[in-house]
């Protein structure tokens, strides 16, 4: 077996991995990203829907955008259509071409001094006296396997994670946390060209929702998710799609196709070990509400990459040095998570009857100060002083 030696090793390439591997490089660190496919980005497993705060955490190059969005509209299960839209913005997100994007990030990471490598797939985790110590991998190519020794392990390796699982730390997700997906990427479709569509109904996506997201020239994402545990022989979320692409774009065509399965369960309890971190979907740092996590997985790999050089500086690798990250991130978004957890056990609770309710009490046009859910619901709030009474009300 080949032996090769970092200070980091970051298994897995997508927003989460490149970030983490970029900061890490920055802040002078030898650093390796590992990523099992042979092309970063692909397959694209994503709707690709960003709000404008991704700017945050990288400049926006416009070859990774396919269209700006001006806000959302949302439809209730009997149709009743609420649009949000941020004063005076132009523009408040992105739909992203990923496998541009990925590849992308991946390139800031090399350029930072992070070394990239593709077909290259961890299977396993190296123990040293309970400190995760580096990741044995197998190239894909030449069949040969690695020890990758590194002071720390960045588990990025997104919803299947099994790095997590390696160090100790327990990521299952029972089924009832988890939306199995499909999308087909259409052409040839007319939709709107300046929001993003989603669509709520227990007939449409049981325990999800439906999404079109454009693309531009006549295309778009057209997808949905529905709970796994709902998910059965011929209702499965392919089925759930096909239908509404047949009602919606009889006419259209479909270009690719796409399965994939998002967290929706809120973080693991702990994100870190000795000489170990998860980001990204393997942390579960997913909104449960949206089923978006890009942004966590930038923000989560910014916060990993900078608390890992420190630790390398201290040459203390401990689950407690490494804490530091579990408490940053939490700081960060920690709230954000538990509010859109908090919310999505509130809407599985609601009958249709009940949603209709609720979209009737906000029909129309919303226009926020921001393209955020914190002031969204603010709006909410302001506009239907009773609403979350109602809500109760309806629970209980
Ligand atoms: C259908 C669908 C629609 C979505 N839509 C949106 C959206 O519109 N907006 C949004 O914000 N989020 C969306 N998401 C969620 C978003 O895609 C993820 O939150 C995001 O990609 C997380 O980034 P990540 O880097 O943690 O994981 P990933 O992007 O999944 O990257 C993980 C990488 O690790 C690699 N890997 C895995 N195991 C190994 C291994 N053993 N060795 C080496 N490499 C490995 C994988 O090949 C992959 O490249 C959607 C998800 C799905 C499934």
């Amino acid at each position: 077996m080949n032996e090769e030696k970092y200070d980091v090793v970051v298994v897995g390439a997508g927003p989460a991995g490149s970030i983490t591997a970029k900061t890490a490089a920055e802040r002078g660190l030898d650093v390796l990203l590992i990523e099992r496919n042979p092309e970063i980005g692909v397959p694209v497993k994503c709707g690709e829907c960003v709000s404008k705060e991704i700017g945050r955490f990288v400049d926006i190059d416009r070859r990774w955008v396919c269209a700006g969005i001006r806000g959302t509209i949302t439809y209730g299960p009997d149709g009743t259509k609420v649009i949000l839209s941020v004063e005076g913005a132009e523009e408040v997100g992105y739909v992203l071409e990923r496998r541009i994007f990925d590849k992308g990030l991946a390139q800031e990471a090399a350029r930072a001094g992070a070394e990239v490598r593709v077909k290259t797939q961890a299977y396993g985790v190296v123990n040293d006296g309970g400190y995760a110590k580096g990741v044995y991998a197998r190239t894909t190519e030449a069949e040969a396997d690695i020890r990758i020794s590194a002071d720390v392990v960045v588990g990025a390796d997104g919803v299947e994670s099994r790095v997590g699982k390696w160090g100790g730390i327990d990521t299952t997700l029972r089924l009832a946390d988890v939306a199995t997906c499909a999308q087909f990427l259409m052409c040839d479709v007319e939709v709107n060209n300046e929001y993003c569509e989603i669509f709520f109904g227990d007939d449409l996506a049981p325990k999800g929702y439906a999404w079109i997201f454009p693309k531009g020239d006549h295309c778009a994402n057209v997808g949905l998710g529905i709970g796994a545990d709902v998910s059965s022989g011929n209702h499965c979320a392919r089925d759930y799609l096909n239908a509404f692409v047949g009602g919606k774009f009889p006419n259209g065509k479909i270009i690719a196709e796409m399965y994939g399965a998002v967290p929706l369960s809120g973080p693991v309890y702990e994100t870190v070990a000795n000489g170990l971190i998860l980001v990204g979907d393997a942390a579960r740092h997913v909104n449960p509400i949206t089923g978006g996590g890009i942004l966590e997985a930038m923000q989560g790999g910014e916060i990993a990459g900078d608390v890992i050089a420190k630790a390398v500086q201290e040459n203390d690798f401990s689950k407690r040095r490494l804490r530091e990250y579990e408490k940053r991130w939490r700081k960060e978004f920690g709230k954000v998570l538990k509010a859109g957890l908090n919310t999505k056990n509130i809407v599985l609770g609601l009958s249709s009857q009940d949603l209709n309710r609720f979209f009737h009490a906000l029909e129309g046009e919303m226009i926020t100060k921001e393209f955020s859910n914190r002031a969204l619901l603010k709006e909410i709030i302001k506009r239907n002083p009773r609403i979350l009474f109602k809500l109760v009300r309806m629970i209980f």
